[in-house]
């Protein structure tokens, strides 16, 4: 995520800060010495949403560590305005799992609050919550409150928040994912849209949250969807096999007549199926600005390039495509290349698939 900070590790996972965040700082800041004119009181209220932070650090860190239990690795938490978000490498797909890891959040903040309530019982301090200055005990009788709040607005059937998640998981046990997300992501919206009339009638942050649930809720729904497509097909059903090859001597000057001529863009170099590098589309105009025409290919081929067997996983193959020199992946079966893997030849077999439903493979039906 772009404009974030990281502040530390806790647990092996990295937390990061949003930029964004520190407006927020500013608008509590500013909004409690507007109303007292207190210096202090402004810097009690910054350390509150600091605190508050803190606890939704720790409720990222409920799910993150349940995940890690189930083999899911968190690639960060990061702390954004409207709350924090912990990136898992993956979503845990078994109903059960992913209930767990769901609930673990909001349960965090049930234990905090309960904790701090059962210290303060045992304190029997003496609370005023008008004075602008509040003391250490009804700072933390608030933050109690606070977490009860958390835990409750996050067990919202608000997909893809954890209610959302935890209402998914229970749907998946009795019909198909797909049916599931697309139930929960629908509820989700219908929530998004009952925040952000909620937040038009006095609490602005109700209406972003809204946006967020709305977009994000659709973004999963979408997701989750292209997963079930992609679930059990291989890269051989998705490759192109009709492709030219250039041999090593072979010069800029071919390579460029062949790229005018055909509608391949990059080309594996090699002799008799083999592959000793990829001269993609980029590396061939640069170098015919940089070369003579008569250069071999070999001096502006990528020997690093993409690779991909034909029974990987499609979905897998997909994930290395972006970053791949020339956005391709070339597919060896041994040491023989038998085709070449890009994001249009993918988009070609779904809408084929859905012309001709059929003959190409049939959706994976859930087990
Ligand atoms: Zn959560």
């Amino acid at each position: 995520m772009r404009w974030a900070w990281k502040l530390g590790t806790v647990a092996g996972i990295e937390v990061r800060l949003h930029a964004t965040f520190l407006l927020l700082l500013l608008w509590v800041g500013g909004l409690s010495y507007s109303k007292d004119h207190s210096p202090t009181a402004a810097a009690i209220a910054i350390a509150f949403i600091l605190a508050v932070f803190g606890t939704v650090v720790m409720h990222e860190l409920g799910h993150a560590l349940t995940a890690r239990r189930f083999g899911v690795r968190t690639l960060g938490i990061t702390l954004l305005p409207i709350g924090g978000v912990a990136q898992l490498d993956r979503v845990p797909t078994k109903p059960r799992e992913e209930l767990l890891v769901a609930l673990a959040g909001p349960a965090v903040n049930l234990l905090l609050a309960f904790g701090i309530l059962g210290g303060l019982s045992l304190l029997a301090a003496p609370l005023d919550l008008r004075d602008p200055i509040p003391s250490l005990s009804a700072f933390l009788w608030r933050l109690a409150i606070v977490n009860v709040g958390l835990a409750v607005f996050n067990l919202l059937p608000a997909f893809p928040m954890d209610g959302g998640r935890a209402l998914r998981a229970i749907l998946s046990t009795r019909m198909d994912r797909v049916s599931a997300t697309r139930i929960a992501a629908r509820m989700g919206q219908g929530m998004a849209l009952l925040f952000a009339a909620a937040g038009l009638l006095g609490n602005p942050f109700l209406v972003f949250i809204g946006l967020f649930v709305w977009i994000s809720a659709g973004e999963e729904a979408q997701a989750t969807r292209l997963q079930a497509l992609l679930d059990g097909v291989p890269v051989s059903e998705a490759m192109v096999t009709t492709f030219h090859t250039l041999a090593p001597e072979a010069s800029l000057g071919m390579a460029r007549e062949l790229l005018f001529h055909s509608f391949q863009r990059n080309f594996p170099v090699g002799r008799e199926g083999d592959c000793l590098g990829l001269l993609t589309h980029e590396g061939l105009l640069k170098a015919l600005a940089h070369h003579p025409e008569a250069s071999p290919v070999t001096t502006a081929m990528e020997s690093d390039f993409g690779l991909s067997s034909p029974t990987e996983p499609l979905a897998t193959a997909l994930g290395r495509l972006p970053q791949a020199p020339g956005r391709m992946l070339v597919v060896r079966e041994g040491p023989l290349v038998v085709g070449l893997l890009t994001a249009e030849n993918v988009g070609e077999m779904f809408l084929a698939r859905d012309l001709a439903p059929g003959p190409f493979w049939r959706p994976h039906e859930p087990p």
